[in-house]
């Protein structure tokens, strides 16, 4: 059921008014179990304006120049008519509460702009909620009219992981020194790249030459080739503005070939697959923690397990079967 507020919230992000599109974030962000039953009805009231943006992810390291890269982007696209929402997915913040991307001088001329909407990372929960929340928060900017949304994070692998699995392109941010790429290669970041572009060439342009180079070499022997897309390698210079065009460009393409060959809706329906099963984990995780009958069994069964008195196995077997 939908009372008069929240419908009013509804026909607020519709109408693409950004405090009702703050607010309606603010909801899906409280873990209070009524609001988040409110948030549901109202997302679900959402769904069928979503799924028009462009939907790109942007990781790269600390200092690699995101914040930058996004502001200079984000103010080039706005000049060209188009609407840009920027969140974030900062990991540190659920480990630490404390934050690597989320502070709020980021991005200054950006977030003065009408046609721009920048959240930070929801600073609580596991990785995995912070994710389900920057997800749903991406649907309500989608139905407030924003034709770009720009997801960010910063490496450590998982959290590029769940980026990857929320947007249609997932670009890789590089700086122009070698050890830099082994963090990427190492990680396994480079495997779920898109397009990778090395930034502040402005600084030393044959050292991002000699690094794209050395990026393309990489590429060549970890990606299995496709018919369909060769990871372009872009040079950039959020400082000076420059290769902006030529990176969207790259995105665009990158749209065009995946809509050609069916790609494109297909990650995305994976990803709403994908998305359904996680909640599914999530919800069975919360009702078993919460069964009676788990809680009153669960102090004698994790003290025989951690002190080796009962195997794992038949522990979580008795556990699992306290629900039934
Ligand atoms: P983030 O931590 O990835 O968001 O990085 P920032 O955008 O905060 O940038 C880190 C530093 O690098 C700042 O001092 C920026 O001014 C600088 N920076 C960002 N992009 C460039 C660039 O293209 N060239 C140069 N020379 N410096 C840059």
């Amino acid at each position: 059921m939908i009372d008069a507020s929240d419908q009013s919230l509804i026909d607020g992000v519709l109408a693409g008014q950004r405090r009702a599109l703050a607010k309606t974030i603010t909801l899906i962000e409280s873990t209070r179990d009524d609001h988040q039953l409110r948030a549901g009805e109202v997302l679900r009231a959402l769904l069928p304006r979503t799924g028009r943006s462009i939907r790109v992810g942007i990781s790269g390291v600390p200092g690699v120049g995101k914040s930058t890269f996004i502001e200079a982007l984000g103010l080039a696209l706005i000049a060209r008519g188009h609407k840009v929402a920027v969140l974030a997915i900062d990991p540190s913040s659920t480990v630490t509460g404390g934050s690597i991307l989320g502070d709020k001088t980021r991005m200054e001329h950006l977030s003065q702009s009408l046609d721009a909407f920048i959240r930070p990372s929801p600073s609580a929960g596991s990785l995995g909620g912070v994710a389900a929340r920057t997800r749903e928060a991406m649907l309500v900017c989608e139905a407030a009219g924003f034709d770009v949304v720009i997801v960010e994070t910063v490496g450590v692998g998982q959290s590029e992981t769940a980026v990857a699995g929320m947007t249609d392109v997932f670009v890789l941010l590089q700086l122009p020194n070698a050890g830099d790429d082994l963090q990427a290669i190492k990680k396994g970041i480079v495997e779920l790249a898109d397009v990778v572009v090395f930034n502040k060439a402005d600084l030393d342009e044959t050292a991002a030459e000699r690094a794209m180079q050395q990026m393309k070499g990489a590429l060549h022997l970890l990606r299995a080739a496709s018919p369909d897309w060769t990871v372009p390698v872009l040079k950039v210079s959020a400082v000076k503005h420059a290769g902006l065009d030529e990176f969207w460009s790259a995105i665009l393409r990158y749209r065009d070939a995946m809509q050609a060959s069916g790609a494109w809706e297909a990650r995305r329906s994976r990803q709403a697959l994908d998305w359904m099963w996680a909640l599914v984990d999530q919800g069975l995780r919360h009702r078993f923690e919460h069964h009676p009958a788990v809680r009153a069994a669960l102090p004698d069964i994790r003290a025989a397990v951690a002190a080796g008195t009962l195997p794992a196995s038949a522990a979580a077997l008795r556990l699992l079967q306290a629900m039934d």
